[in-house]
């Protein structure tokens, strides 16, 4: 098979020494690979900006969507109602899951080239006084636009609701001070920027709020209360444990901590995504954002020209070593390119002369 580089949003491309990490079968019983899980969820502490005494970490088997679900399931109560603000794939999958499981929602829809608006979403907050929660996206990967949580965490904190915030694709590559935000619940996953494998995901939260969610999961495995008294006690997750993807993710907290942390890390993905877009941008192919929604994390174009065809340009640049993504959008063409994972500025450049040579030809 042809080796390539993932220009996705995850999994995206890490390095061979986080790979390598896998080619050891470990013990779950083992203290070694108990003690690995420890460390991991000190490092995700630091990375979120909060105090061991007022937070704790939680990891969870499953993908990004397993620890939305396990977070919504059981942190919203019985006799509660969450606010889903949603601009995208992964706002409107959190209705799904609400849905599924019956929780009481109220949805507060944004079209998906659009944020928020903060005064909306007071006047939802002052009309509906049985709203106990607010969820919402951090980084809409649908289409790369970057919600502000500022403004929204401060009208949490203002209302007294508790605040869930899913920072899948942005944990680790933007700066999110939690404990200054006062955000509850923080979910991301292995294999986005923190740049590990696919296997499990993890939640950031308040323990003052998790300590009051016993009994309260709709589902027996997706229990994250449950979840963390048994890996609070030495490490030990609950159920087995992807053993070479935590493994692979502990090295790759540790080439975060080399590389200077999400502050330099997120200077590297801003540039390759500012590049991306200008290089593009001369060649006729436009963002579908506007500049000021834009994250660093991924992109959308819109289709050059009306008979442009994604499929042979998508086989035409994996032939020459770089995988892109199709768009997720109903109204207009576009496709996206992820500028996260083990990606620098001459993969970029490389992947903007394929581009070229394919919109002459
Ligand atoms: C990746 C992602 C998820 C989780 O998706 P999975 O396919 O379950 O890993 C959720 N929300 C956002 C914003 C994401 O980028």
């Amino acid at each position: 098979m042809e080796q390539y580089k993932l220009l996705t949003p995850g999994p995206l491309t890490t390095t061979s020494r986080v790979k390598e990490e896998m080619l050891f079968d470990r013990c779950t019983w083992d203290d070694e690979y108990k003690n690995i899980t420890q460390k991991i969820r000190r490092q995700l502490l630091e990375i979120a900006s909060v105090s061991p005494a007022v937070y704790t970490a939680v990891l969870m088997q499953g993908s990004g969507s397993f620890g939305v679900e396990a977070v919504l399931t059981t942190c919203i109560g019985k006799k509660d109602k969450c606010l889903i603000i949603t601009n995208g794939a992964y706002g409107e999958r959190m209705v799904t899951m609400a849905q599924y499981s019956g929780i009481n929602y109220v949805a507060y829809h944004v079209p998906y080239d659009m944020i928020h608006d903060i005064g909306d979403i007071k006047m939802i907050l002052a009309s509906d006084e049985a709203i106990t929660h607010i969820a919402m996206v951090h980084c809409e990967t649908t289409t790369g636009i970057l919600n502000p949580i500022e403004d929204i965490a401060q009208i949490s904190k203002e209302y007294g609701k508790t605040l869930i915030v899913d920072a899948m694709s942005s944990f680790g590559g933007i700066e999110i001070n939690v404990q200054d935000l006062s955000i509850d619940y923080l979910i991301s996953s292995a294999n986005k920027c923190i740049q590990g494998v696919p296997g499990f995901c993890f939640v950031v939260a308040k323990l003052e709020k998790l300590l009051n969610c016993q009994g309260n999961s709709r589902s027996l495995s997706l229990d994250l209360y449950d979840q963390w008294k048994h890996m609070d006690k030495d490490g030990k997750w609950r159920y087995t444990s992807p053993t070479h993807v935590v493994a692979a993710f502990s090295k790759a907290l540790d080439e975060l901590v080399d590389e200077g942390g999400v502050f330099a890390r997120n200077k590297r993905y801003e540039k390759n995504n500012r590049l991306l877009r200008e290089k593009l941008n001369h060649m006729g192919i436009v963002a579908y954002l506007k500049e000021t929604f834009q994250s660093p994390i991924i992109a959308t174009f819109l289709f050059p020209t009306e008979e442009f065809d994604f499929n042979m340009f998508y086989q035409y640049v994996k032939a020459r070593g770089f995988v892109l993504y199709p768009g997720k959008l109903t109204d207009v063409n576009t496709f996206r390119i992820g500028t996260i994972g083990e990606i620098y500025e001459e993969d970029i450049l490389q992947l903007c002369d394929i581009i070229k040579e394919y919109v002459r030809a």
